[in-house]
């Protein structure tokens, strides 16, 4: 398990070990030897799968196309995970991600275990008709280790509805007479994908925000008002009023965290900034998310990066560099592109006073560091940006007995499942001197230490 979730979670078992209340009946010898099967059970994947897929391009070259499936642990259900299309992906940040996914699984209570794909390609540099290949073959690859009760990925970086329908009819005809519905999600809606699926992770990653600053907030303001805890100082002096917001990213996630910001009655936000990979766009007066939202489905996903482009819009916005929407001076940043995002090397510049991580893992273990050292507040990956798995857990379910629902229902079902989530760890994080981050891995390593404790796993 790569370096920083590697580090919290032992972090968590030690504290777990420390606390006589949990398992009380272990003590010294056989306590130690728990500890350690725990230690080793979870700092390793279950199963590392990898294979090179064989493509023929367009132009008549064959090609050969490493793909990873890393299924971490599957104690509280079937493997669950994204496949990310990057040509960064690598073996470590793909077992890394399959981790988290674990963990994220265990803190929202989802059953499911984590895994994670990765095909180490740039989806630009590929035509249609070469990504249906490359899709159709990963499947074939690992078509006896995928399956509703088995492993069920999803889009991630780079990969969409588009490859979760062609991967689903690849597992179809490989498996006939089987069920398949629940073997992808994050398909279509006409194929038996879930109404919301698409929003589920930015509007997830906005409610987190509004949740913590808004309604927890306002319901416990009074004894928060009298705790020498730093981060609800630092909660609290962004209670009530108008919030600056830049947000990295302008794709699944960081688009539609954007649009929920923007469109909230709640708070009086004002959407500042945005980015993605060529470009941020910086007005203080606040920019039009609907506007940018439609020029990026007309033009692959892309900001307008040119003066001209802006007029047609009829849009007014400083065309800066791609990293400067880390710097700007603003009460909160959404961090929702890729990893290591926030260094060492940058996090003296980063002014924003709260940070929200939409992507997995944009905030190293250093900077995590420095920042809580400041004072700013980090809303985790683990708890903001889960939305995309639990919807897809009520995809899951609604391919199995056929029966829809609607979007409102939907949303519904994510919002009272992440504010029972929220409920379970703010109390305890306002009155506890760990960060936001490790009370979330503190709640999910004892969850799955409990299942593997009471399973006879650990000895
Ligand atoms: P996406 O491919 O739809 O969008 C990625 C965005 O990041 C694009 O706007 C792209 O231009 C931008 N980008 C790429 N390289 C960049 C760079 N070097 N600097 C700045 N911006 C850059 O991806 P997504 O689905 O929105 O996922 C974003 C992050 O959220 C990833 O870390 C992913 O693992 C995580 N995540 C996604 C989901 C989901 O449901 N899609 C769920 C949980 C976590």
């Amino acid at each position: 398990m790569a370096s920083q979730t590697g580090a919290i979670v032992q972090q968590s078992l030690n504290a777990l070990m420390g606390d006589q209340a949990f398992l009380p009946h272990l003590q010294d010898q056989s306590r130690e030897q728990v500890f350690l099967s725990l230690a080793a059970i979870l700092s390793t994947p279950n199963k590392v799968h990898k294979a090179f897929l064989r493509i023929t391009l367009d132009n008549g070259n064959v090609v050969r196309i490493p793909a990873y499936r890393i299924q971490h642990n599957d104690t509280l259900g079937p493997y669950k995970g994204g496949i990310r299309f990057h040509e960064m992906v690598n073996e470590e940040e793909v077992t890394n991600l399959a981790a988290l996914m674990t963990l994220k699984n265990a803190l929202h209570e989802v059953p499911f275990g984590g895994g994670k794909g990765g095909v180490i390609i740039n989806p630009r540099d590929y035509s249609a008709r070469e990504l249906y290949l490359i899709c159709k073959k990963y499947v074939q690859y690992f078509s006896d280790i995928l399956g509703p009760d088995k492993d069920i990925p999803a889009p991630d970086m780079g990969s969409g509805e588009r490859e979760m329908d062609w991967m689903m009819a690849e597992y179809k005809s490989i498996h006939p007479g089987q069920p398949y519905l629940g073997s992808f999600t994050g398909k279509s809606v006409i194929n038996g994908g879930s109404l919301g699926r698409r929003e589920a992770t930015g509007k997830g990653v906005y409610f987190t925000f509004r949740y913590l600053i808004h309604d927890f907030l306002k319901s416990q303001s009074s004894w928060l008002a009298g705790s020498t805890n730093t981060f609800a100082q630092s909660a609290l002096a962004l209670k009530d009023r108008p919030l600056t917001i830049a947000v990295q990213g302008f794709g699944n996630v960081g688009s539609i965290t954007a649009l929920e910001a923007y469109k909230c009655s709640y708070l009086q936000n004002k959407v500042v900034a945005v980015s993605d990979r060529n470009v941020t766009l910086y007005n203080p007066d606040g920019l039009s998310i609907p506007s940018l939202i439609d020029y990026a489905l007309l033009h692959k996903g892309d900001l307008p990066d040119t003066e001209e482009a802006l007029a047609a819009l009829n849009l007014k916005a400083q065309i800066l560099k791609r990293e400067d929407v880390l710097y700007l001076d603003v009460d909160v940043l959404i961090l929702a592109a890729l990893e290591e995002q926030v260094r060492k090397d940058n996090v003296e510049q980063v002014k924003a006073r709260m940070i929200v991580e939409g992507a997995n893992a944009p905030v190293t273990g250093e900077a995590d560091e420095a920042l809580t050292a400041r004072g700013v507040l980090i809303i985790p990956d683990i708890l903001a940006n889960a939305g995309g798995v639990i919807v897809s857990y009520f995809e899951w379910l609604q391919g199995r007995d056929t029966q829809f629902l609607s979007e409102e229902q939907v949303y519904k079902m994510l919002y009272d499942k992440m504010q029972h989530t929220l409920n379970g760890i703010l109390p305890a994080f306002f009155g506890e001197p760990f960060t936001l981050r490790q009370n979330c891995y503190n709640h999910a390593v004892m969850k799955l230490s409990n299942v593997l404790y009471k399973l006879g796993k650990l000895y």
